[in-house]
C-alpha cells in the first residue's frame, strides 16, 4: 500500500471549504517566528471549532491551553458582538504572542488570556453566567482534573471538546504507559461512570496526522 500524505489531503478539501485568511496567515507566521511549537489545531479542526461555536450560538466561551490564540480566533471569529471568550494559559510568552495575535484578528475586546496554571484559574472561576462551550487542549495528565472543572463551569446542555484523546493509537495500547496518555485514559474512565455526561471520540486524520477529538454534552 502507498503511503498517504494526509497534510496533502487536508490541503485539498480547505481548498474548497476554507478560504485564503491574511490574518491566520500572520497568526501562524507570528508563532512560529517568536518560537512557539507548532501545535495549534489544524486550519480543519479550527473551522470545526469555529462551527460549532455558530451552531449553539455560543456566547461565552472557555479555552484551557492557549498558545499563540490559534483555536482561539476560530472559536472567537463566532461570537456574537456581546460574546466573550477567556483562555487560560502557563506560558507567559505563550500568553504575549496570543494577545498579538488577538489584536491582529480584531478580538481584543473578545478574547482575554488568563495567564496560570490551568486548574487553578478554572477553579477560582466562578462565572455569573455558565460557558456555553470549553475546549480542552493543555496538558493532557491533567485533562481528567480539567474536565471535571469543565463540567462544573459548563452550561446544562453545554458541550465541552477535549482535542488529542486518540494519540496514534496509544490511548488503547496499553503497553504505551506515559503520564500523557494515561491521563486520557483516566479521562474516559470518569466518563464512563458519569451519568451527566454524554460522550463520543471523533478519531481524525490529516496534518495532524492520527489524533481525535472527544465531544461532550453536559446533560
Ligand atoms: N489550543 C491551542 C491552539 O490550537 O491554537 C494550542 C494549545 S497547545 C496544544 C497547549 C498549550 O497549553 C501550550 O501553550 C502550553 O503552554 C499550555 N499549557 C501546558 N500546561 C499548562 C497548564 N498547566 N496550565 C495552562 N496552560 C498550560
Amino acid at each position: 500500500t502507498s503511503v498517504v500524505d494526509w497534510a496533502k489531503s487536508d490541503a485539498y478539501h480547505n481548498s474548497f471549504l476554507i478560504p485564503n485568511d491574511e490574518v491566520l496567515d500572520f497568526v501562524v507566521k507570528n508563532s512560529v517566528d517568536q518560537g512557539l511549537p507548532d501545535i495549534a489545531v489544524s486550519p480543519a479542526q479550527g473551522k470545526f471549532l469555529n462551527l460549532v461555536a455558530q451552531s449553539i450560538g455560543a456566547k461565552r466561551i472557555l479555552e484551557v491551553g492557549t498558545l499563540g490564540g490559534y483555536s482561539s480566533i476560530w472559536m472567537g471569529r463566532a461570537l456574537s458582538e456581546d460574546g466573550v471568550l477567556v483562555t487560560l494559559e502557563l506560558n507567559e510568552h505563550h500568553a504575549k504572542v496570543a494577545r498579538e495575535n488577538f489584536t491582529k484578528a480584531g478580538l481584543d475586546d473578545k478574547c482575554k488570556v488568563v495567564i496560570g496554571p490551568a486548574y487553578e484559574s478554572m477553579t477560582s472561576l466562578q462565572p455569573r453566567i455558565p460557558f456555553d462551550l470549553v475546549f480542552i487542549d493543555a496538558d493532557k495528565r491533567t485533562y481528567p482534573k480539567y474536565f471535571a472543572e469543565a463540567k462544573r463551569l459548563v452550561k446544562k446542555g453545554g458541550i465541552i471538546i477535549v482535542d488529542n484523546v486518540v494519540r496514534y493509537g496509544q490511548v488503547n495500547d496499553l503497553s504505551v504507559g506515559d503520564i500523557d496518555t494515561i491521563g486520557i485514559r483516566e479521562l474516559l474512565a470518569y466518563i464512563k461512570e458519569d451519568k451527566e455526561i454524554e460522550a463520543t471520540t471523533i478519531a481524525t486524520v490529516g496534518e495532524r496526522a492520527f489524533d481525535g477529538f472527544l465531544y461532550a454534552i453536559r446533560k
